[in-house]
């Protein structure tokens, strides 16, 4: 009888050579246990990429791990017995393998943990969860900060970071006297648009490896939103290396200046594109950290660029897997603003009138990727003003992103972007009419509305539902003090305006609901 002492379970997103769950291993006694299962793409519609993505990056770990010498069992999801969902496949291999107990590092996502938990429990195999390594900054330490602090605010828990890490600091001062340059790093292309000579990131080509994992997704989930066509993502710990070099080298110094600015055709602009590596752990922050930090210290990158991308790293990135964890998980049924519309049926297809929302989706379903202020500001937005229900927005972020994993879509989704969470993670609602992504791209100038215009055939509907949103909710938005300047302006309108407003705010969700804007 096959007989181990421990099987360490390693999920998807925990592809770390230096994991906690390897500490100790002895191949004689210990057996590394993988599977992929058609669950995890299909509990939201995942897209394409995101699908490919998780396997191929697994496989080749596991192949790593077994030149290594580790024993793998590896489950792949076209085993003719492979069971589909995690609960059923480790229960399985819990009665084959009959291990003394089950090791694993924290799951990344609640109802992985849970579903981890009821099978120990159910099985009777004791279960040691070991602390993720990956991160700076642990689940416990995250709490024990936000512990008696009324608000919770990234900017705090930032400084805090740069301190205790001595990230960015001269001495107790941080570089360049400031803790943020946001102010420099808000810049757009203007009409010229961005240089010429940008350079994408680099394009990793498809192994032995790879190829058959894109004819699975293709055979198996060909109905799932997006497409495979420019699949060329780092899938290996070398890869993201590769990667993160490729981006320091060629697009980090201008990183800062334009990191919330956004072009028809320009899908990556001067973006890492590392993030799925990050949160597959392909890659470990503090390398990332200390790559970009010494980038900026030989001379190579301004310091605006390397503060604002260490901020994204060690501040936001930390900052919401600390709120994920705390407030899981009643986080998922917050819903602080009551939206309760449907999401609109042109999330899946990009076909709409509203040029920025084409641009947008459109590019989602090509790549499998949007950077941050097309995510916040441009479908985001939209979802926002227009009252769609919080959790239909959660599943469509975390179903089509190429580096989607709940802890950090969620509170990005709920609190940053919807505002469900009524103000946990973020200080007020990201609202805006449409003349904000005038400023930040060139998608009004292509579009047959006008982004200051509220009322009227060309008027913008990002700009109607604005007001429209101020006036729904200017009881609760009045008491918030960074609402204050937007609920004034609200106040400079006549009566007979905010009428047509709301008219043509209910026009739009009549003629949304019926597939209209498409
Ligand atoms: C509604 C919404 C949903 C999102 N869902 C995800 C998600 O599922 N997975 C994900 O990794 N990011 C998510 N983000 C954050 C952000 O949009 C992506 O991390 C970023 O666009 C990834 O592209 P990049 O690697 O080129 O990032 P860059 O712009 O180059 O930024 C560098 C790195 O900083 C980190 N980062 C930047 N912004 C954030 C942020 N707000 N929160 C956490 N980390 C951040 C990422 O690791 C990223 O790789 C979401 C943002 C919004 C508004
Ligand atoms: S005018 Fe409005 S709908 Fe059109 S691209 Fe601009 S913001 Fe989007």
């Amino acid at each position: 009888m096959l007989r181990f002492r421990n099987l360490i379970v390693v999920f998807g997103d925990q592809l770390d050579h230096q994991s906690a769950a390897f500490d100790g291993f002895d191949p004689a006694r210990d057996l590394v246990w993988m599977a992929e299962v058609a669950a995890e793409a299909t509990y939201v519609r995942s897209h394409k990429v995101r699908i490919a993505l998780f396997l191929s990056a697994m496989r080749h770990f596991a192949a790593e791990l077994r030149a290594k010498g580790y024993n793998v069992e590896y489950r792949k999801l076209d085993a003719k017995d492979n069971r589909g969902d995690l609960a059923g496949e480790l229960t399985a291999a819990l009665k084959k393998f009959l291990p003394e107990r089950m090791v694993a590092v924290e799951p990344g996502e609640f109802r992985v943990q849970e579903s981890l938990k009821e099978v120990a429990a159910h099985m009777r195999v004791m279960l040691e969860i070991r602390g993720d390594r990956h991160f700076f900054c642990k689940r416990d330490e995250f709490a024990a900060w936000a512990k008696d602090r009324k608000q919770l605010r990234m900017e705090y828990f930032y400084r805090d970071m740069r301190k205790r890490h001595n990230v960015l600091m001269d001495k107790d001062e941080p570089t360049g006297s400031k803790w943020n340059f946001d102010t420099e790093n808000r810049g757009s292309f203007g009409k010229a648009g961005p240089a010429s000579g940008m350079k994408a990131p680099h394009a990793f080509g498809r192994d032995e490896i790879t190829q058959a994992v894109l004819e699975l997704v293709e055979a198996r989930f060909g109905h799932h939103p997006g497409s495979l066509q420019h699949f060329s993502f780092p899938v290996t710990t070398a890869q993201a290396e590769q990667a993160l070099s490729d981006f320091v080298a060629h697009r980090l110094a201008k990183f800062g200046e334009f990191q919330d600015a956004m072009w028809t055709g320009e899908t990556y602009l001067y973006h890492s594109r590392i993030s799925a590596a990050l949160n597959l752990k392909l890659l470990n922050p503090r390398r990332v950290v200390a790559v970009v930090e010494s980038a900026f210290r030989e001379g190579k990158a301004p310091l605006a660029a390397a503060e604002g991308f260490v901020r994204q790293v060690l501040g936001w990135r930390e900052y919401v897997r600390g709120i994920y964890w705390m407030q899981m998980p009643k986080y998922l049924e917050l819903n602080a603003l009551n939206a309760r519309e449907a999401l609109p049926d042109f999330y899946w297809d990009g076909k709409t009138e509203m040029n920025c929302l084409q641009q947008t989706i459109g590019q989602t379903l090509e790549y499998g990727y949007a950077h941050h202020i097309q995510r916040l500001m441009v479908t985001g937005l939209f979802a926002l003003l227009f009252g769609v229900d919080p959790v239909e927005v959660h599943k469509w972020y975390l179903a089509v992103y190429y580096d989607a994993v709940e802890w950090v879509e969620l509170p990005n989704t709920a609190g940053m972007s919807q505002f469900s969470d009524g103000g946990i993670m973020a200080s007020k609602p990201y609202a805006a009419t449409g003349k904000y992504i005038s400023r930040m791209s060139n998608y009004c100038a292509g579009c047959k509305f006008k982004p200051e215009e509220s009322t009227g055939v060309k008027a913008c509907p990002f700009t109607t539902l604005y007001w429209d949103f101020l006036m729904r909710h200017e009881e609760m938005l009045g008491k918030n003090q960074r609402m204050a300047l937007q609920v004034k302006n609200l106040g400079r309108l006549g009566a007979e305006k905010k009428k047509e407003i709301r008219a043509a705010a209910k026009k739009i969700r009549e003629t949304t609901a019926k597939g209209g804007y498409s």
